[in-house]
């Protein structure tokens, strides 16, 4: 493993209009990471979200699909499921139900309107708890697989 620094930022090209974006902070861990399944990305030449399919980083040239799929070749099928956009999906769902059944039980003695608030929290609560773990694993393997501290010192 190497001890350099994580860049901060990195440039992608959006091969439609050679417009380059710089990518910093969490959105360029995710757009590093290949397995965090980013789908779309901005463009600030075209003021718009675009496949990441129509993008390549800036200072190599490589395509990001191309990246992604390069990165992402050692991993198992059962890595690649838990970092899955249907596992998140599913995910979601369990941790909503679970939250909304959490949040009506724990306020089962007080007010309707307190408990459909407390209620709702716990759906948001459960959800949250689901994607924010799904980014950990996803960051987890990225790191495994590619054998990296941090997938921003991926090139
Ligand atoms: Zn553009």
């Amino acid at each position: 493993m190497t001890t350099a620094p994580v860049p901060e930022s990195r440039v992608y090209r959006h091969l439609k209009c050679g417009g380059d974006t710089i990518v910093n902070g969490d959105a360029f861990e995710s757009m590093s990471n290949p397995f965090a399944n980013m789908s779309r990305t901005w463009c600030t030449t075209c003021n718009g979200f675009y496949r990441v399919a129509e993008y390549e980083w800036s200072d190599t040239g490589e395509k990001l699909t191309d990246y992604y799929a390069r990165h992402g070749t050692g991993a198992t099928s059962f890595q690649r499921f838990v970092c899955s956009r249907s596992v998140g999906i599913i995910g979601m769902i369990i941790g909503l139900v679970l939250g909304l059944v959490a949040g009506n039980y724990l306020l089962l003695n007080q007010p309707q309107g307190m408990r459909f608030l407390f209620t709702l929290f716990g759906g948001f609560v459960g959800v949250l708890i689901v994607v924010m773990s799904q980014a950990e694993l996803q960051k987890l393997i990225a790191r495994r697989v590619c054998g990296v501290r941090d997938t921003r010192l991926l090139t």
